[in-house]
């Protein structure tokens, strides 16, 4: 027999041992059916982050391809299995054992991507810095590793920065609004460049705006790094132009880690002249660089937390119900996995979250509707009595003291004054 006939025949002994013991087959009965097209569509697209249909050469014909798609992204009306004989074409096509194949785990964007091709975020929101060439349009905006923070009682999730001018952004996890993480936009651009041009000095604006002078000096510096202002409006000694050796010392210098504290000491250069350089976009951009979930370096754990993230942040915007088991078919994951994945906190508080969210709605309907229904029996000079007016909003008055006394409470008051 030839060598590649005995290869051939070792590697179908090997699946098939490797498929039929015990441990394997009970493994496999809890295996969610979209989870052997996931991973064969991953190993199709050539074991990439993203999924794609630029394959070239498929083992499997286009229907077959079509076929597994669909059972991936569940969008097929009835469940199906993976017949193994697809499984096995594939397999042996691309010449993976079945043991590999069982064990291999797919990244949370592979799965983004081919689940959600629609909703990345990063792909809905757009830099909001006047000055970028990016301005309102989509596309410019990076992820960076930070997830979730707690900053002044708000929560802020999904982090980016513009990967143009360099601003930093995060998203406001109650209204859903991409907020700038830092001062620039709001302040340095909207407050303190018209202050400037005016001839204001920066003392004035400090009093003025009540803020701290080194907030209103580090805005002024920004302004000019960033070409928004000239010199002689900032009043402040600092380089005419920039020096592009002293920028690409400094991105050297954020890359193998050194931090704006040692800065200015490093280098012996003045505060100003520090700043200038570190507010430069390319030196930004390098700063946040260092947060970029690389593939590899970013844990599992932070990559699933991440994805979780994201769907949560699609249902809350488009107020589809959160529950584990939508949230589970929606990434293409069982339930099981996502309590492995310890999202269920994530998944519990959005929920929470969402309920918030629904209750207000429907409080403020029930007051609109209650008001119309009294001022129409006003305007009849008749008085509806509260029972009749709980019955007539088809509202359960005892859950609604349970729910939301306050509005019960502003029922019962515009039933006394009327
Ligand atoms: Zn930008």
């Amino acid at each position: 027999m030839c060598r590649v006939k005995i290869d051939r025949c070792t590697t179908i002994y090997e699946d098939w041992s490797f498929l039929l013991t015990d441990e394997h087959i009970l493994k496999s009965k809890d295996e969610p059916c979209t989870q052997n097209a996931i991973k064969l569509l991953y190993l199709l697209s050539g074991s990439k982050d993203y999924f794609s249909r630029e394959v070239t050469d498929l083992p499997i014909n286009n229907a077959t391809f079509e076929l597994l798609l669909q059972t991936a992204r569940e969008s097929k009306s009835i469940d199906s299995y993976t017949h193994v004989g697809v499984i096995l074409q594939v397999l042996r096509g691309l010449d993976v054992s079945l043991e590999d194949f069982f064990k291999l785990e797919i990244p949370v964007e592979f799965m983004e991507s081919l689940v959600t091709p629609r909703i990345l975020l990063r792909n809905t929101y757009a830099c909001i810095a006047p000055w970028c060439v990016s301005y309102h349009k989509p596309g410019s905006l990076v992820r960076t590793a930070t997830s979730k923070k707690e900053i002044n009682s708000k929560v802020y999730n999904y982090y980016m920065y513009c990967n143009e001018c360099g601003i930093e952004y995060a998203i406001d996890s109650t209204d859903r609004q991409l907020a700038e993480r830092g001062y620039f936009i709001n302040l340095g651009w909207d407050i303190i460049r018209p202050l400037l041009l005016k001839g204001t000095m920066r003392k004035k604006i400090s009093i003025k705006l009540g803020i701290h002078q080194d907030t209103v000096r580090r805005c002024s510096i920004f302004l000019y790094a960033n070409g928004l202002i000239k010199k002689e409006y900032i009043n402040i000694d600092i380089p005419d132009q920039i020096n592009p050796d002293k920028v690409v010392k400094l991105i050297k210098y954020v890359e193998s880690g050194g931090k704006a504290k040692q800065g200015p000491k490093e280098f012996g250069w003045s505060y100003p002249e520090f700043l200038f350089y570190w507010f430069q976009p390319e030196v930004r951009k390098a700063l946040l660089k260092r947060i970029i979930p690389k593939p590899g370096r970013e844990s599992n754990h932070e990559k699933r937390h991440l994805s979780v993230l994201d769907a949560l942040d699609h249902f809350l915007k488009t107020g589809r119900a959160i529950t584990i088991t939508e949230i589970g078919k929606y990434m293409g994951l069982c339930s099981e996995t996502l309590r492995l994945w310890g999202a269920l906190p994530f998944i519990k508080e959005a929920k929470q979250q969402q309920r918030k969210q629904f209750l207000k709605e429907r409080n403020l309907k029930i007051i609109k509707e209650a008001r119309a229904i009294i001022e129409k029996f006003k305007n009849n000079e008749e008085k509806i009595l509260s029972d009749s007016l709980y019955q007539m909003l088809g509202v359960n008055r005892r859950i609604l003291v349970r729910d939301s006394p306050e509005v019960n409470a502003a029922i019962s008051k515009l039933l006394r004054e009327n």
